[in-house]
């Protein structure tokens, strides 16, 4: 830690007045998967509905905050620890604001998602685990990553040059080829009802 000489400020308005003004909890909904298992359609219609619902939201998604917050950094395995830890302290923030915050990271490290849960709070952290096929991820392909990944032109590619750790417990456990968009965000809903968000 640099900043040693640093006090925390105590705050009159708490963290419970700004939920009791909202009529909510705050919560984080933690998605992890592979690049194109459908992490940022999903939490973006799972945003929608909870917006639809009267919640008060936010989505983190990994390429918008890559644009800004994290622009500095790359993608080596130190970078990809401190993308997650700064995600994991804005999303800590938001918690406190009251909001449910979704983040759609792919957060490859089981150590970085519990680091995560850790700082956020178990209570407050629901992992969704967007589970995708690898080889359907290649085929989607959205942004053409894979197919830059097995040229070379990328390096350190999760999935073919990169591990990526799946979740043996998650909260939401979602197999997108099983279910469609529309199907796997109800579910998602459904199960936030037990959250009491
Ligand atoms: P990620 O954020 O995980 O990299 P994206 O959401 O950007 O993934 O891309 C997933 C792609 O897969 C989108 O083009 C989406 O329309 C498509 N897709 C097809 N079927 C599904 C499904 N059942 N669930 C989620 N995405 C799906």
């Amino acid at each position: 830690m640099k900043s040693e000489n640093t006090v925390w400020h105590a705050q009159s308005v708490s963290r419970q007045m700004r939920e009791q003004q909202k009529s909510q909890r705050g919560k984080v909904l933690w998605y992890t998967g592979l690049s194109g298992s459908g992490k940022s359609t999903i939490a973006n219609a799972v945003d929608i509905k909870l917006h639809e619902l009267g919640k008060h939201t936010y989505l983190l998604d990994g390429d918008n905050v890559r644009h800004g917050l994290n622009g500095d950094l790359g993608f080596d395995d130190a970078a990809r620890i401190e993308n997650i830890r700064r995600v994991a302290e804005v999303a800590k923030l938001f918690v406190d604001a009251g909001l449910i915050v979704s983040t759609a990271f792919i957060s490859p490290f089981r150590s970085d998602r519990e680091y995560a849960r850790d700082l956020i709070g178990a209570a407050d952290f629901i992992e969704v685990f967007i589970d995708t096929p690898f080889e359907i991820c290649e085929q989607r392909d959205p942004k053409g990553l894979y197919q830059k990944a097995r040229s070379g032109e990328i390096s350190n590619f999760i999935g073919i040059s990169s591990p990526y750790e799946a979740p043996t417990t998650p909260d939401i456990h979602i197999q997108t080829n099983e279910l469609s968009v529309e199907q796997a965000t109800a579910e998602i809903v459904a199960q936030l009802r037990f959250e009491k968000i």
